[in-house]
């Protein structure tokens, strides 16, 4: 089978852009986050152990984000960050595991630190009709103190997954769900082929974000980092 072509991401910090297999290379170096981390331990905040958490989408790894998460941090925590970022449509159930589909369920009042010891794999299921699901890993941890305040920080997330419309094989914009569920094509169109679009079925074909749920259920985006 042919490589497809590896994702990208960008580093938050410093807006590096690199792929997914080096950018955790590139965290551990990068000016901009090693200024930040000395920032912090000159603040109240104490220091703690912190994890690296690398969470991609199950079926479509283009879709990934790195975390810096407290140790002291819950699966509730990361749950919450997950539906802010990619996931929330009408706020459905979710469920963390290990083994995935069937595996053991943990908690969500676990703490990261509890959670993630060896080579631990956690399988985040959101929606258990139109589901969509997250494995999660650890990268990597250190012992110091917090970059943020927060239960966890986005060290860094994919780009924007490329699409090309189905009419003209231009980048695609939009996504027409009639096209996607109907006609069982991709529905990615261009902004001059979303216009003239004739389906309204499912509504006007609407904006792509970057979240590996769009198409699913009634998600829309925003796919904002929620901090
Ligand atoms: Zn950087
Ligand atoms: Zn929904
Ligand atoms: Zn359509
Ligand atoms: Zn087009």
């Amino acid at each position: 089978m042919p490589r497809g072509k590896q994702s990208r991401g960008r580093c938050e910090y410093c807006r590096y852009e690199t792929t997914k297999g080096s950018m955790g290379r590139h965290l551990d170096k990068c000016p901009q986050r090693q200024e930040r981390m000395a920032g912090a331990a000159q603040s109240k905040r104490t220091a703690e152990p912190l994890y690296h958490l690398r969470a991609q989408d199950a079926w479509n790894s283009d879709f990934w984000i790195d975390l810096e998460v407290r140790g002291s941090a819950t699966l509730k925590d990361i749950d919450a960050y997950l539906r802010g970022i990619w996931l929330e449509c009408c706020g459905h159930l979710s469920q963390f595991s290990i083994g995935g589909w069937g595996g053991r369920e943990i908690a969500k009042q676990r703490r990261v630190d509890a959670v993630f010891r060896g080579d631990v794999e956690l399988t985040h299921i959101y929606d258990f009709g139109t589901s969509s699901e997250t494995r999660i890993k650890a990268m990597g941890q250190r012992m110091g103190t917090p970059t943020s305040v927060r239960p966890m920080a986005l060290m860094a997330r994919n780009l924007m997954p490329e699409a090309v419309c189905i009419e003209c094989d231009q980048p695609a914009k939009y996504l027409c769900m009639e096209c996607l569920i109907e006609e069982e094509t991709q529905g990615t169109l261009c902004e001059k082929h979303a216009q003239d679009h004739p389906h309204e079925e499912y509504g006007e074909p609407m904006e792509l974000v970057n979240s590996p749920r769009m198409g699913m259920c009634g998600y829309y985006g925003p796919a904002e980092p929620p901090y």
